[in-house]
């Protein structure tokens, strides 16, 4: 979410309802906490993925199914949640079974992976667009929330950055393991689960890393320096100059890792539950005091991307 957006969310939807004592945590952080049994909470949170904007007419429906759930589930990871339940709501320009059977392979596979039930739904005539719901759980006092970074926390990630952006510029040509990376996101569920209890604060990255990042530095009142050097990326970036790289590594979006801010002290267990379970945990920089996430080199000279995050209503890109 980028500043245009944010600030039509915050103008007419963060305080359109009243506070609720069941609502732990609403609008703002990657999902919203519902008071469940005693010291669990309940994670809901909703994305849609729309043609022509975040995907091509055209574009395979078993990759929609799969991607259109997993960006879901990433925002669930990102809180730490496990996955329940899901809601899929389809607008579909005319009733085409092929499209249907092939979307529903996509779909259901990632929530059978995940023991998800698919709970309802809606479907309505229209130009194509798939919104999905999620529901999940969390020990309350465990979620991960993007305002919980300290200054001197750890930051780190939980996979390779730019891989999504990198396909997305190479198109066709794509290597298979960068279009897997675009078109069927991993979300990174165990990864959040485990860092239950360790992280302090967690985003996914879904709108390019250093714009994730300075979410979780508004909303913790801190600021970030994150090394260009460290930011851990596929063999295919070799090919590309070290600026171009990084562009795509810090400013692309679509990657669905987790960054994630550890406490020193906790860090080495941290690492080690991920690597016992097979996952990565990089660290990539570190928060400061301060109120910006900014990037370096090695020697410590500033590095500046052309642009943020992906915003859907700023003026560049105001008719998508
Ligand atoms: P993410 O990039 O993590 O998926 P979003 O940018 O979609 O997050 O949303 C940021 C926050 O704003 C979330 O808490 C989300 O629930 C809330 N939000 C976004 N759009 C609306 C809306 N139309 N009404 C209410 N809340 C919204
Ligand atoms: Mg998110």
């Amino acid at each position: 979410m980028a500043t245009a957006e944010f600030q039509l969310i915050q103008r007419h939807f963060a305080a359109l309802t009243a506070p609720h004592a069941d609502l732990l945590l609403g609008i703002g952080d990657d999902a919203a906490l519902l008071r469940g049994d005693v010291d669990q909470a309940w994670v809901w949170s909703m994305d849609t993925l729309v043609e022509g904007v975040h995907f091509a007419a055209g574009a395979d429906p078993a990759a929609l199914g799969h991607k259109a759930l997993a960006v879901n589930l990433s925002d669930l990871a990102a809180m730490g949640a496990t996955p329940v339940a899901a809601l899929l709501s389809l607008t579909l320009p005319e009733a085409d079974a092929a499209w249907c059977a092939a979307f529903a392979e996509g779909f259901g596979a990632l929530a059978e992976g995940h023991h998800i039930a698919l709970a309802g739904g809606d479907t309505t005539r229209g130009p194509l667009s798939i919104s999905v719901t999620v529901l999940g759980r969390v020990p309350a006092a465990e979620a991960l929330c993007r305002d919980a970074a300290r200054v001197g926390d750890l930051v780190a990630v939980t996979g390779p950055l730019g891989d999504a952006a990198l396909a997305l510029r190479l198109g066709p040509e794509a290597p298979t393991a960068l279009a897997t990376a675009l078109h069927r996101p991993v979300p990174h569920l165990e990864a959040g689960s485990l860092l239950r209890g360790l992280a302090h604060a967690a985003i996914d990255v879904s709108d390019g890393l250093m714009a994730d990042l300075q979410h979780v530095c508004t909303a913790s009142g801190v600021g970030a320096m994150i090394r260009a050097d460290c930011l851990p990326r596929s063999a295919a970036f070799s090919a590309l100059s070290p600026r171009d790289g990084l562009q795509l590594q810090a400013g692309g979006g679509d990657d669905y890792v987790l960054c994630v801010t550890v406490p020193p002290d906790h860090f080495q267990t941290a690492q080690r539950r991920l690597q016992s379970a097979g996952l990565a945990l990089h660290v990539i920089g570190r928060i400061v005091a301060g109120a910006e996430a900014r990037l370096c080199t090695a020697e410590g000279h500033a590095v500046v991307l052309d642009r943020g995050g992906f915003d859907h209503f700023s003026e560049a890109t105001a008719d998508v």
